[in-house]
């Protein structure tokens, strides 16, 4: 029967840590702060903000929301973009996503300086997590290393599979397995037969949003899988892309859905945020 790796626990854990920088940082004049923009009223998007709001109040952060009605024009919203960006009290910005349909995704998050993108999406900062030497690590990838490293889960050498190829989870995790020695192949939905990959995969991180997308017979015994998916099964609760409990008796660790992967992508953005102000305060 598989660990069951507690993203919780290992959150908590990075988050004591973080707060006691946050206590170093404050001692020397320092306040971190990070700016949140939520513009519109999705639900899932005001729930994420209120978290992120919440681990920053935990672990001392200074948090100033900015929230926007829905039909924002791009050029309020890269206004109000460029004062954060002048604002040297503010450390960090993060833009919550998705932007409703009318507002421009890439120019908005090409509009964050790149020393305040606590969220690594600006091209300077993928180009650096690329080349292997960011300060800004992308959270949700950067959290799951967080974890592969609590375990004591061993990378180098390993066959890692990564289910997806976005720019958000898939893209930079393969990155980042690979800065750490793996050797790592990507599938995405054109990928024929994904199976043969998987089942040679010593870690396995699945991110396509689909429930029951890995089966067990799609797992080599002992590994590990990491599933970053949260989707919402037939009765509403969610649930990642493993077939969990099948899964289970077959691998050797597994993250569940929810308490895996999610607590450790806000653990990440604090850490990048007080990241930044560290950084900013030796300019
Ligand atoms: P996304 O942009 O929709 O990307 C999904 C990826 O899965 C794409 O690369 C897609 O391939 C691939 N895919 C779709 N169907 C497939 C199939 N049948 N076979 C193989 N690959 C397939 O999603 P995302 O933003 O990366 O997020 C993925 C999941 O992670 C979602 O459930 C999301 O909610 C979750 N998530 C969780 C966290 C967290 O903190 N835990 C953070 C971010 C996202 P193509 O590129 O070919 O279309």
């Amino acid at each position: 029967m598989a660990k069951r790796i507690d993203g919780k626990k290992i959150s908590a854990a990075m988050l004591e840590t973080v707060a006691a920088e946050v206590t170093e940082l404050k001692k020397e004049g320092i306040e971190p702060t990070l700016a949140v923009i939520l513009v519109g009223e999705d639900p899932a998007s005001q729930v994420y903000v209120r978290n992120k709001q919440r681990a920053c109040e935990q672990v001392g952060i200074r948090s100033v929301s900015h929230i926007l009605p829905a039909d924002t024009t791009q050029q309020t919203l890269l206004a109000l973009i460029d004062t954060l960006n002048r604002d040297k009290s503010v450390n960090g910005i993060l833009c919550q996503l998705p932007l409703p349909k009318h507002l421009d995704e890439e120019q908005v998050l090409l509009a964050i300086s790149p020393e305040k993108d606590v969220d690594a999406f600006h091209p300077v900062n993928v180009g650096r997590i690329t080349i292997g030497n960011a300060d800004l690590l992308p959270c949700t990838p950067a959290g799951v290393m967080e974890m592969l490293r609590y375990e004591n889960i061993p990378v180098a050498g390993k066959h890692c599979v990564v289910l997806g190829r976005s720019n958000i989870v898939g893209k930079p995790m393969a990155l980042l397995l690979l800065a750490a020695n793996g050797t790592v192949t990507v599938c995405h939905s054109k990928t024929e037969n994904i199976a043969a990959y998987t089942r040679t995969a010593d870690i396995l991180v699945t991110a396509v949003g689909k429930q029951n997308f890995v089966t067990a017979d799609m797992v080599k015994p002992g590994a590990v899988v990491i599933d970053v998916s949260i989707n919402r099964n037939a009765e509403g609760k969610l649930c990642g892309d493993a077939d969990f409990d099948a899964v289970s008796e077959v691998a050797s660790c597994i993250t569940p859905v929810p308490g895996g992967v999610g607590p450790m992508t806000i653990a990440m953005l604090m850490k990048n945020t007080v990241s930044a102000a560290r950084a900013q305060s030796k300019k």
